[in-house]
Formats: C-alpha cells, sequence, structure tokens
C-alpha cells in the first residue's frame, strides 16, 4: 500500500481559471462553467482590513478640506458637507468591519454588488464638495483656488483609496472616476480646459494601475489558496491513502452539508453528484434511518463528531445503499481558517464491505464452533470474564458450569466419528433450548460443553439448570436409525467466590466435574474448596505413582476366600498394597482410581497379575488366587497375552486363576469386553463379577458372559445384618440367579458372626471377610498349609492381620 501511486487529486478543485478575465475582476456574472465565487470572497475580504484607518483618512480629509474652504464657501453649507461627509464614513465604517461570522468562502456577484454603494455614496460626497464651490459665488480666483485645494484633497483619497482597495478595482474606479470627473468638469467651467485634462490624465493611470495590480494579486493570492487547498489535500490523502487506501474526498460547510460533491464520493452513494451538492451529509449515509433517527452505534458516533467539530479516523460506519449492506471507513478533521473559525470537514472515505465481511466471517469462525454452531472456548471465555467483572463490580454473583458426556467415546468407537458428531450437534440442539437470556452455552471441545450464568444469586437455579441440563441430554437420540443412550456430568462454581479469574473459575468448575464424574457420572457436583486441596495432593501424588514402579514400591497381600459352609480355604484374593516414602502406605481405593486415569494402571496391573501367579504356585494346587484386574488393563491391546505369559512364566494352572472385573467394563464397550472376556475363558481361566450390585444393574451382560462368580458387595451384608429389607432381597434375589445360572456367589466383607450366619442362611456360597482373615503378606499364608495347624485354621486366619 505505502508504494502505491498517489493517485492526481483532481477531485474537488471547482473550475477556475488560469488568467483572470477582466470581467472576473470586476465581479461582473460568470459564463456558464466559470466559478468565480471565491474570486469575489478574496477581493471582499481586502474591504474589511483596517475600516478604522480607512475611516479616519476619509473623517482627515474631509475635515481638513472643509478648513481650506472656510473662506470661500457659506459655514451653513459647509458643516451640512462635513456632516454628510462623516455620516457617510461611519455608515462605510458600519459596513465594512470585520464581522463575527466566519469568513465567507465564496460570494455570490449580487453580494458583489452591493459594495459599489460606497464608492457611488462617497462620490456623490465628494461631487456635491465640487458643486459647492462651484455654486458659492465668489470670484473666479478664489474658486479656481478652491477648487485646487479640494483637487488635491481628493487626489490623496483617491491615491489612499486605490491602494487601500486594489483588490476591487471596480469600486476604486467608480469613486476615481466620479470624483475626477466632477473636477474635470469644474476646471472646465471656470475655463481651465488645460487642468481639466489634467484631472482625467491623473485618473486614467490609477484606474490602469489599480487594474493591474488587483489582477497580479488576485492571482497569487488565488494560487496561494490553491496551493493551501493542494497540501492540505495531498497531505491528507497521502496519510489516509497508506493508512486505508482512500476512495473519495468529502467536505462539509458549517451546517454539515455535503459540498464540492465529487464524482467519486457521488457514485459512492450512488447518486448524481448534484443531488448529493447541498444535503446533510448525515442524511446521505443514513438513508431511511435519518427519518426515524434510529441509527445504528457507528452512526451516532459519526454525527457526534460533527456536531462536536472533532476529528475522527478510520471509523466504520454502515451505509445502506439501494437496500443493500455497506461498510465504509470514513476519517475527517474540521477545516479551520486563519482566523480559527470553523468552515466544515474535509475528509476521505472508502468502501470497506468485502475487508468487513471477511473479517465478520473470520470473526465469527473465530468465535463460534464449526460442528455445532455454540460458542467456542474463546467466547466462552469471553463471556464468562464479562460476567465475572460485572460480579465484582456489583458484588453479584455469576456461575461457571461444566458438562460432560458420559459414554461418548464409546459411540465414537463403536458408531464413527460422523455419528459422533451428529450426535454431538443433536447436544448442542438440546443445550441451546435450555438457555435463557442470562445463560450462554458454548462447546470446549470434544464432548465437554460449558454454560455461562450470568447471574447467579439463585444457587437453586444452578442446580435445577443443571439437573435439566442432565435428565435433557440423557433421553435417546435417533442418529443414523440408531438409538443412542448416552448421560452427561456437570460441575459448576460461582464466581467470584470460587474463582476470582476466568481460569480458576474454570477449573474450579473443572474439579466439580471431575467429582461427578466420580461418583458414578449423571451426577452435578457443585465446587468445594476441598477439591482444590485435593486436586493438588492427586497430582503430586501422581508424579510418585509413575515412578512406584521402577523403585519396587508395589507389593501384594492376600485375604482368605472360605467356603461358606464348612470355612474350608478356596483361595485368595490378591490386593496391590503401595508404599511410598512420602506418603506411606497409601489405600488402593486411592491409588488405583489414580492409576487408571494417568494410564499407570496397565503396567501395574501386569506386575500384579504376574507376581500373584509367581506366589500362588507355591501354594497347595487346590487354592486358587483372585486377580482384580480393571476394564483399562482387560481392554488393552496385549492383555491376553500378558495373562497367556504370566500363567506360562510362573507354572500355575489356568484354573487356579481368577480374574475379578466390574461391571464398569461394559459401560465403555460392551461387545469388545465380552469377547475378551470369551478369550479368558476359553483359557480355562475363572471370572468373577466383583462389587456387584453397586453399578449400573443392567443385567442384561450376565446372559452374555458366563461369570464364575458374582461377589456380593458388603454395603449389601452389612445392611442385610442390619436388617434392611432391601439388602436383603437384593442378596436373595442374587443367589437365585446366580444358582440358576450355575454361578457361585462370594459375600465381600463380613466381619461379625451375625453376618456370617445370614450369609449362610440366604444360601452365599463362599465369604471373604475379616472374620476369617485380612490381607496378609505372602509370607504370611505360608505357615497355614502347615498340615498340624490345618485343624483351627480360623484362629490362625485371624491371627494375620496385616496390609489394610
Ligand atoms: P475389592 O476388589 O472389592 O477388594 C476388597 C476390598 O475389601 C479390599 O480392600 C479388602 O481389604 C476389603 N475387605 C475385605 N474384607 C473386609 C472386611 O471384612 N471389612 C472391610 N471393611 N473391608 C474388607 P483394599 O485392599 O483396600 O482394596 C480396595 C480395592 O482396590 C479393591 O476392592 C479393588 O477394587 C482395588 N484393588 C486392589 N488391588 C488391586 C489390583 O491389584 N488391581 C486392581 N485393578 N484393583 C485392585
Ligand atoms: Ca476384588
Ligand atoms: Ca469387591
Amino acid at each position: 500500500m505505502k508504494n502505491k501511486v498517489l493517485p492526481v487529486p483532481d477531485i474537488n478543485t471547482p473550475n477556475r481559471p488560469n488568467v483572470l478575465p477582466i470581467r472576473a475582476i470586476f465581479g461582473l456574472k460568470e459564463k456558464s462553467g466559470e466559478d468565480w465565487s471565491e474570486i469575489r470572497a478574496i477581493q471582499l475580504a481586502a474591504i474589511s482590513v483596517n475600516p478604522m484607518t480607512r475611516t479616519g483618512v476619509i473623517l482627515g480629509i474631509g475635515a481638513l478640506t472643509a478648513l481650506a474652504l472656510m473662506n470661500l464657501v457659506a459655514v451653513p453649507v459647509l458643516v451640512g458637507w462635513v456632516l454628510l461627509n462623516t455620516a457617510f464614513a461611519l455608515w462605510m465604517h458600519q459596513g465594512t468591519k470585520p464581522s463575527q461570522s466566519p469568513v465567507r468562502k465564496s460570494i455570490t456577484s449580487a453580494e458583489f454588488g452591493k459594495i459599489h454603494a460606497y464608492a457611488l455614496m462617497g462620490g456623490i460626497v465628494w461631487v456635491s464638495a465640487f458643486a459647492a464651490i462651484l455654486a458659492s459665488g465668489q470670484p473666479a480666483d478664489k474658486v479656481l483656488l478652491g477648487l485646487l485645494s479640494l483637487q488635491s484633497a481628493t487626489m490623496v483619497l483617491m491615491v489612499a483609496l486605490v491602494i487601500s482597495l486594489s483588490t476591487l478595482p471596480s469600486v476604486a474606479i467608480l469613486f476615481v472616476s466620479m470624483v475626477s470627473l466632477a473636477s474635470s468638469v469644474s476646471f472646465l467651467m471656470v475655463g481651465q480646459p488645460l487642468l481639466a485634462l489634467g484631472a482625467i490624465g491623473i485618473a486614467a493611470p490609477l484606474c490602469l494601475g489599480v487594474m493591474r495590480h488587483c489582477r497580479a494579486q488576485l492571482g497569487s493570492q488565488l494560487s496561494e489558496g490553491r496551493l493551501r487547498d493542494k497540501t492540505e489535500t495531498v497531505s491528507l490523502l497521502l496519510r489516509e491513502f497508506e493508512d486505508s487506501g482512500a476512495d473519495w474526498l468529502w467536505q462539509t460547510d458549517t451546517a454539515r452539508c455535503a459540498i464540492h460533491v465529487s464524482p467519486r464520493f457521488a457514485y459512492a452513494l450512488g447518486k448524481d453528484a448534484r443531488e448529493v451538492e447541498g444535503e446533510p451529509i448525515l442524511k446521505l449515509i443514513a438513508g431511511e434511518a435519518w427519518e426515524t433517527g434510529n441509527y445504528p452505534n457507528e452512526l451516532h458516533e459519526f454525527a457526534e463528531r460533527l456536531k462536536r467539530r472533532e476529528a475522527f479516523s478510520n471509523l466504520t460506519i454502515p451505509v445502506k445503499m439501494n437496500g443493500q449492506q455497506r461498510w465504509w471507513e470514513l476519517s475527517a478533521s474540521p477545516r479551520i481558517n486563519e482566523t480559527g473559525a470553523f468552515l466544515g470537514f474535509r475528509g476521505v472515505g472508502s468502501d470497506v464491505t468485502e475487508q468487513c465481511q471477511s473479517q465478520e466471517k473470520i470473526s465469527h469462525l473465530a468465535r463460534f464452533d464449526t460442528l455445532t454452531g455454540l460458542p467456542n472456548r474463546l467466547q466462552v471465555n469471553e463471556s464468562l470474564s464479562a460476567a465475572l467483572a460485572y460480579a465484582e463490580q456489583w458484588g453479584s454473583r455469576c456461575a461457571f458450569m461444566m458438562i460432560d458426556l458420559d459414554r461418548f467415546k464409546q459411540v465414537n468407537d463403536t458408531l464413527g466419528h460422523p455419528v459422533g458428531d451428529r450426535l454431538l450437534a443433536q447436544v448442542s440442539k438440546r443445550l441451546q433450548a435450555l438457555m435463557s437470556a442470562n445463560e450462554l452455552c458454548g462447546r470446549l471441545g470434544g464432548d465437554e460443553f460449558a454454560v455461562v450464568l450470568r447471574d447467579a444469586n439463585d444457587s437453586t437455579h444452578i442446580n435445577n439448570l443443571a439437573r435439566s441440563i442432565i435428565t435433557s441430554l440423557s433421553r435417546a437420540y435417533e442418529v443414523d436409525q440408531h438409538t443412542i443412550y448416552i448421560g452427561a456430568s456437570v460441575g459448576s462454581a460461582v464466581g467470584p467466590r470460587d474463582g476470582r479469574s476466568v481460569e480458576m473459575l474454570m477449573r474450579s468448575a473443572d474439579l466439580a466435574l471431575y467429582r461427578s464424574k466420580e461418583d458414578g457420572r449423571g451426577v452435578h457436583n457443585s465446587y468445594q474448596p476441598q477439591l482444590h486441596a485435593i486436586a493438588e495432593e492427586r497430582r503430586l501424588m501422581e508424579i510418585e505413582l509413575r515412578h512406584a514402579l521402577d523403585k519396587d514400591e508395589f507389593h501384594l497381600v492376600y485375604q482368605p476366600v472360605v467356603d461358606a459352609m464348612d470355612g474350608t480355604l478356596t483361595g485368595f484374593e490378591a490386593l496391590m498394597r503401595w508404599t511410598n516414602e512420602k506418603y506411606g502406605n497409601v489405600s488402593p481405593v486411592k491409588f488405583i482410581p489414580l492409576a487408571e486415569e494417568a494410564r499407570l494402571i496397565v503396567a501395574m496391573g501386569e506386575w500384579a497379575l504376574r507376581r500373584a501367579c509367581f506366589d500362588a504356585v507355591q501354594w497347595p494346587s487346590q487354592v486358587k488366587v483372585a486377580v482384580n484386574v480393571s476394564a483399562d488393563q482387560l481392554m488393552s491391546a496385549n492383555f491376553i497375552t500378558s495373562v497367556v505369559s504370566a500363567l506360562r512364566d510362573s507354572g500355575l494352572p489356568a484354573q487356579r486363576l481368577e480374574l475379578e472385573v466390574t461391571e464398569s467394563l461394559f459401560l465403555r464397550d460392551g461387545g469388545m469386553a465380552v469377547q475378551v472376556l470369551d478369550q479368558v475363558l476359553a483359557l480355562g481361566i475363572k471370572l468373577s463379577l466383583d462389587d456387584f450390585g453397586t453399578g449400573y444393574s443392567s443385567l442384561g451382560y450376565l446372559r452374555k458372559t458366563r461369570f464364575n462368580t458374582i461377589k456380593v458387595d458388603r454395603s449389601f451384608v452389612t445392611g442385610a445384618a442390619k436388617g434392611v429389607d432391601e439388602c436383603l432381597a437384593i442378596i436373595r434375589a442374587v443367589v437365585a440367579m446366580a444358582d440358576s445360572l450355575k454361578m457361585s456367589t462370594t459375600a465381600e466383607g463380613v466381619e461379625t458372626e451375625e453376618e456370617l450366619a445370614l450369609i449362610r442362611e440366604l444360601g452365599c456360597k463362599k465369604i471373604q471377610g475379616y472374620l476369617f482373615g485380612r490381607p496378609m503378606t505372602f509370607a504370611d499364608t505360608l505357615p497355614m498349609f502347615e498340615p498340624n495347624l490345618s485343624h483351627d485354621r480360623r484362629d490362625l486366619y485371624r491371627k494375620v492381620e496385616l496390609g489394610a
């Protein structure tokens, strides 16, 4: 843009001649195509220069003349003439002193004509002096003397006039010729033809001189003016052209009406230059809005600037042109003359519709998610930032909600990304439908959505909205003939209480969301301060956990599983322990979910599996070992290979190994899980379903996989012992179902004799619990198999209280 050749600013320059014709300097009417209004303005400006001096000169010469004629003309006549001259001088003074109104740039020929009245009046005053001398009735020599003195006085006056009104030759010539003619006629009347000729002879060069001088001076003043105009124009153009590629110049007068309308400006307006000239600029730009006064914001600003006579640059304003929306960029500054008076505005403009449209598109792209059309992360951020600022300022509250879709990954993996995308679009529609004017929902990415609540002073509203979101998003979806069920977890945080910055508030909501996912999904949690501490601890612990395998910080403990009827040991469940120098003994309830999240569980699980096989092979052949397997581990690519190699390397027969899995496995990818479990069963390995009844309780998968054992969670055992009917009913139902499917049942967490009695009565086949033994080290399991101790196993089991 900078190197572009500047277009010649031929715009807005009125038609003006280079050599001024006589007609122009006499202020006569111009021919068509000529414009001398500006010339007339320059000419007329001269009359307002030093009116005081001029008036003084007229009065002074008048007084001197009266003195010279004292003993020639009768005193009353003389006094009358002096009064006449004074009246004339004052009248002219009044009419020509510089006015308060701004200096005019153009003057019509009619206005110009008016100033000749001064010359005419002045001429009459001084001609009357000649008449008074002639009519005095004095002797001829006295009259001649009087005429000569008057001639000298008028000469001084004429020279002074010619000098001061050199730009107004017509005025000067009118006065000079009237006075010279009067003087010449007077000399003839007193029989002095030579003096009469002399009077004319002096007038002629005066008139010619004033004309020539006028032409030269006007010419130079004009070109000076033009040069000033041009420099102004060029510098304006240069500046604007470099900045914005200006397309046209525009000008207004003091009344904010367009003047000197260039064809390019008119073209931009879709009009003819003549239609535009003299029209209010705001009317031209605002179009229909001019009548209603209903301007867009940008136009208000434009109007304000014009009103306040302030410069502005690169103001982008919408312009409606023939029903089409265009965008203009306008810059302008007020024009001020030498005396500081405001003349109007002069500026540049360009059509920036294309840039604006692409900018709009870009900014739309930058602020909206293309897949769902919802506001994207950037806009959510902005909106949250604004809501926070508002809440800070007014001491109110805003809220931020994070929504994560449950089981979305499964849909993507099994039905493919196109289906996943369409599902996300439907999710967005449902979300959007729940939003009020107070809320904005957006997509943060993936299957993560967010809601900004501008006003969250009512905490029940947050809960209600979260609940409606979960309910709405959990309804079935129809996508490409698939009926899909997913759920949603929600976490919310209230600003500024739970976070003073966007980042803090988002993190708080994220922690609450994390909590919801941990709580089993499909729930809403609001942020609690301890979540932060928990998260931080989790982060630090994760760092330690990463090195735990290498540093050999894990070991296994074994908890006996016994026959419910006779208490004989059937096997052990292997339970992992982590001993860290910083955290000491960490519970698996803590570190297993952490390992799952940090994707460390696969390696850890493999280690546990191998360790358990190598230990178990040293027990008597009827004793089994149960190993817990996380869903991630089971679904990992070489799970089967690692199981096979653990069995082979340890020499443990497959039927002595039992793998414990939980229902959550089927939530991820039911089909794939069933396949892997089939392979496990095909190897002769036993399977048990752990923590039954705590998960999702959809029993469909129980028909697909032949579990050997169902483990009844401890909560039902304690519940049943306390007489909770539901727990009793569940255990009964599980036992009945397991029997019918030829599965075994294990009751977990039996701690008391009462519980034991109840479990036996309910028909559970096996028992695991502190009553029979706590988890113990491998070394502590070995004495149990010594023949002489085998008669009192229960006492032995109880003595060993290690581990958990
Ligand atoms: P789980 O598989 O349900 O294991 C049984 C848990 O109940 C063990 O807790 C055990 O110590 C505890 N328990 C057994 N009898 C009683 C009782 O009478 N009263 C009470 N109050 N508790 C009893 P632990 O060892 O803390 O393990 C917790 C969970 O950690 C396990 O639950 C299992 O889900 C997981 N876990 C432990 N080791 C491993 C592992 O090697 N791999 C995987 N993936 N998960 C493991
Ligand atoms: Ca288990
Ligand atoms: Ca369990």
